[in-house]
């Protein structure tokens, strides 16, 4: 049977891009054109009524951006909806209208001139940086832009057209993915763009499929031509062949049985053959998965990467902020528990100071960066407790190096703890405090460090980059990223071993527990909890299923003895195929 790679090889009708949101989707294209606007410069010679034109555009353009706005916050949630609250800012923005106005009654030129003038400095700026991510959010004002200059000349938007079709298009804002969502669009492809921008993001949030930064697909396609998008991969195929097309269909055919075949699984508990029981928790990296988590069957969070709020808001949310969401998600999830990790920030997450460190990875991190910003790391703390009245909050920390950090932060959480009992805030008071074990250091001393905590959660992503010395982001050395090497696995048993003397409880939330080729080997390790993406529960669950647990523990120590990766991979590939398991370590 060809497999993906056997079929874009050889075709010359792909277009490459970035897999922004996964899925296969074959239709027709509608090229997205947004009309070029020409500005007009001309001279006014009445400055009272261009004034009062500009307000009105201004509010109008207000007015119709609250609206998005509300649609977002309906369909992705508060904090995530926050991207099209900082455009609405710049509506607010007193100093640039303030600029606008005085270069009209200045210049005596056509408002929408000025608009256009003073809003591109602004996006100028923004392309001129170095930041990725300043760069995409130029690409957002451009829509603010355009919007007052069509209110000025009281032109409507249009976004108008058939439903079912695939949107190509130089480059999609937040707000034009939101409202052609609602056209049940089956797919985007876009010339610009890179999987942080916001609408990428947001395609992913809607689960619809999506393939950015081809560089010239509006070029290379045609209204109404076939195309076959793979949001999986990054590719786009025009006027697929036979051939292709019955590949792609099978593909899709496949996807849909296998989520249909998991349904079952979602109610069900993860319990191997012979009845050994593990619990299955739930990662959430953006706030919106709440939704997904409630329906995956997962029995907690075990993982909320809290720092992604920031990425989100684009900014450190102040501490009433963080109640708000905190709160929710608890409630929500109630009665099982959520584990808000306090912010990972530093590495290559989203990056407080401009400071740039020579080793970020090796740098001001996690729990030291939080030492080092008692403010921060207060109000987080203070946050977190006064979210916790339901007694389902769990709070761990990031990347801890060294006994003292632990004792550090206690201390940290008891004077907070006081402060709010000082003030009759309620909080719980035996709120659960953990650690992610990802630095070495950790893992020579677990059982130590399990000694002066309530539990353990295993970070592979950043313990398997540390053991190995291999950055987990630079392609150059991914062959050394090795979650079967021996070296990690003696790790893991070790790190399990001692938070079982310790008599403390410890689970894994890196996405090693993703893997199902892991599975039955973590299991077979002594492991008895797992954090993993909630799309993957269902998977997992029926991985566990199909093996004992005695059979697991057996090739567990087998892995143990060899001292190669590919000899852990060959054991593991032989319990699959004993076991008549089915691999899935790719969803298709
Ligand atoms: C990890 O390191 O395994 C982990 C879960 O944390 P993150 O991926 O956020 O660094
Ligand atoms: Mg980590």
């Amino acid at each position: 049977m060809k497999s993906f790679s056997d079929v874009y090889r050889n075709a010359e009708n792909k277009i490459a891009g970035i897999a922004a949101a996964p899925g296969i989707v074959i239709g027709e294209v509608y090229l997205f054109t947004k009309e070029k606007l020409e500005i007009n410069d001309a001279d006014i010679t009445d400055v009272k009524e261009a004034k009062k034109n500009l307000l009105e555009a201004l509010e109008k353009s207000k007015k119709e951006f609250n609206k998005i706005f509300a649609i977002a916050k309906e369909k992705m949630g508060e904090t995530r909806a926050g991207i099209f609250e900082a455009q609405l800012m710049i509506l607010d923005d007193q100093v640039l209208i303030g600029n606008i106005i005085k270069r009209i009654e200045k210049e005596k030129k056509q408002p929408e001139f000025i608009v256009d003038d003073e809003i591109s400095k602004y996006q100028n700026l923004m392309v001129m940086s170095h930041e990725a991510y300043m760069k995409e959010r130029a690409n957002d004002i451009e829509d603010i832009k355009n919007r007052i200059v069509r209110n000025l000349r009281n032109k409507r938007w249009k976004s108008k057209f058939r439903n079912d079709v695939i949107i190509v298009s130089e480059s999609l804002t937040p707000a034009d993915i939101l409202l052609l969502s609602r056209n049940k669009v089956k797919s985007f492809i876009t010339d610009h763009g890179g999987l942080t921008s916001h609408a990428a993001i947001i395609s992913r949030s809607l689960n619809i499929p999506a393939v950015v930064g081809t560089h010239n697909a509006t070029l290379k396609l045609a209204d109404g031509q076939n195309v076959i998008v793979d949001g999986f991969h990054g590719y786009v195929l025009f006027d697929p062949t036979e051939e292709q097309i019955s590949f792609f269909e099978e593909k899709h055919n496949h996807l849909i049985a296998l989520q249909k075949q998991l349904e079952e699984f979602k109610d069900k508990r993860a319990v191997t053959k012979d009845g050994k029981e593990i619990q299955m928790l739930a990662n959430v990296d953006v706030t919106g998965e709440i939704d997904l988590v409630l329906t995956s069957g997962a029995k907690g969070i075990g993982l909320y990467r809290s720092e992604q709020i920031l990425d989100e808001i684009e900014t450190i949310p102040s501490e009433d902020e963080q109640v708000k969401i905190y709160a929710r998600l608890a409630s929500r999830i109630y009665p099982d528990f959520i584990t808000i990790r306090a912010f990972d920030i530093g590495g290559d997450k989203f990056k407080l100071f401009d400071y740039d460190e020579p080793n970020p990875f090796l740098g001001l991190r996690g729990l030291r960066l939080l030492l080092e910003n008692p403010k921060l790391f207060k109000e987080q703390i203070r946050a977190v407790l006064r979210s916790s009245s339901h007694k389902n909050i769990k709070f761990m920390l990031p990347m801890v190096s060294t006994l003292s950090e632990i004792h550090h932060s206690k201390k940290i959480i008891s004077d907070c703890m006081d402060e709010l009992s000082t003030k009759n805030i309620p909080f719980d008071k035996d709120m659960e405090i953990g650690i992610m074990v990802e630095v070495p250091s950790a893992a020579v001393m677990a059982k130590e460090f399990a000694d002066e905590v309530d539990f353990l959660s295993i970070g592979t992503n950043d313990l398997i980059q540390y053991l190995m010395a291999v950055d987990r982001g630079n392609e150059l050395v991914s062959d050394l990223y090795q979650e079967f090497s021996p070296v990690v696995l003696r790790t893991l048993k070790k790190i399990i071993d001692d938070s079982k003397l310790a008599g403390k409880p410890v689970s894994l939330c890196g996405e090693m527990a993703a893997d199902t080729l892991a599975m039955p080997l973590l299991v077979g390790l002594g492991l008895e909890s797992m954090s993993i993406s909630p799309a993957t529960i269902p998977y997992a669950k029926k991985i566990i299923a199909s093996f004992n647990y005695k059979d697991s523990k057996l090739m567990a120590e087998k892995c143990l003895s060899v001292c190669d990766e590919e000899g852990v991979q060959k054991i593991i590939e032989k319990f699959f195929s004993d076991n008549k398991i089915i691999r899935t370590r790719n969803i298709i």
